[in-house]
């Protein structure tokens, strides 16, 4: 029993901070903080973007809610003029990839674990919000996935892909 209490309670936090920044999603304004040479995060409307930026392009972890595109995008300019080639998705929630379509429409290419993938193309319930999430676009869904790891070479970086299964949803990644 205290385990199920202990797990009812991580879930109805979960879906508190979930909610919060959906009310918050009408704010405008991202603020970028640089964290190496070329590696910066955003911090704003759902969950945190993690950006590289060089010679090789730009590649963002996450995008946040749908309508976040252009405000990730204005964020990114302050500090880079290359283009966003590559979205990562830590997992198919969607304060984490909600303006995959707006990069996928761009052309940008995203990755993505096989289950997160599945996810997005079903959709389904999600029950931390209590929520049925519809099942995304073409364009929204990732274009590249993984099994287990998978490696980016950019800007002078291994980018390391870790899938971490029986984590917060079948298809998480670290990043
Ligand atoms: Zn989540």
């Amino acid at each position: 029993m205290r385990f199920h209490d202990a797990a009812r309670t991580a879930i109805l936090i979960f879906a508190m901070i979930l909610l919060s920044n959906a009310q918050a999603q009408t704010e405008t304004g991202l603020t970028a903080q640089q964290l190496s040479d070329n590696i910066f995060v955003l911090f704003g409307e759902g969950g945190n973007v993690g950006v590289s930026t060089g010679p090789d392009g730009t590649f963002i972890i996450d995008d946040q809610y749908v309508g976040s595109g252009d405000a990730i995008r204005a964020a990114i300019a302050t500090f880079s003029d290359q283009p966003i080639r590559y979205v990562i998705n830590t997992h198919w929630h969607y304060d984490h990839n909600g303006s995959n379509e707006h990069f996928g429409k761009a052309g940008s290419l995203i990755i993505a674990h096989d289950n997160m993938r599945e996810r997005m193309a079903s959709g389904g319930y999600l029950s931390a919000v209590d929520r049925n999430i519809p099942p995304a676009s073409v364009e929204a869904l990732p274009v590249i996935t993984f099994g287990d790891t998978m490696t980016l070479h950019l800007n002078g970086d291994a980018v390391y892909l870790l899938h971490v299964s029986s984590s917060h949803t079948d298809g998480d990644s670290v990043i």
